[in-house]
């Protein structure tokens, strides 16, 4: 009760946004706002939603204009996306970004909501057990047929015998070169099974 009521009061001082179209929400409302919510549109897997519309404002805002409090609305809908791997996997594990580009963005994206995931799936989140090599080029800014050679060996992934079956989770999916390449890493290091779930996949 004294949470609800403190969560209220910060409403009251800082009204919560629309992730997607940034308007000021009535009071109570959280999310996408009526408008919004109805662009979503959901996809089969192995992305969650498709990337457009309100959900690829709401994440180049989230990632790129560093709008961190915006983990709290993509992760909660990621996590309603994550529910069907419910006991079906052990450990969530995000794709891992190179030192340097987390360095330069101050944060790193995917893993505020790979947490979601994992705490909405009561499993533990390993931010450690996939390490990026190479700082590779974004895949979004070269030709499809350059996509696999770019991010192919950039994974690297530490053992984990207890934790076998994986959720690899990653913010927005292109090619599907770069969770192939990480699935990979994470198979060589005696995972059994690799599970993908990105929250918005490019459709070709
Ligand atoms: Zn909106």
């Amino acid at each position: 009760m004294w949470i609800s009521a403190w969560n209220a009061l910060l409403d009251l001082l800082a009204p919560p946004r629309c992730p997607g179209c940034d308007t000021t929400l009535d009071f109570g409302e959280h999310g996408f706002c009526g408008a919004c919510a109805p662009l979503l549109e959901r996809l089969p897997g192995p992305s969650a939603y498709a990337f457009g519309g309100p959900l690829a404002d709401a994440i180049r805002r989230f990632k790129y204009a560093r709008r961190t409090d915006l983990a709290d609305d993509l992760g909660a809908l990621f996590a309603e996306a994550a529910r069907a791997h419910r006991g079906r996997v052990d450990v969530v594990v995000p794709v891992a970004s190179h030192p340097r580009r987390v360095r330069a963005r101050g944060f790193e994206p995917v893993v505020l909501l790979a947490r979601a995931v994992a705490d909405g799936l009561d499993v533990p989140l390993d931010r450690a057990r996939l390490r990026r090599l190479r700082d590779t080029p974004p895949q979004a800014s070269l030709p499809e047929a350059e996509r696999d050679a770019n991010v192919r060996g950039a994974f690297e992934a530490s053992r984990d015998d207890t934790r076998r079956r994986v959720l690899l989770v990653d913010d927005v999916r292109t090619t599907g070169a770069t969770t192939k390449a990480a699935s990979a890493a994470l198979y060589r290091s005696g995972a059994v099974e690799v599970r993908v779930l990105t929250l918005a996949g490019v459709q070709a």
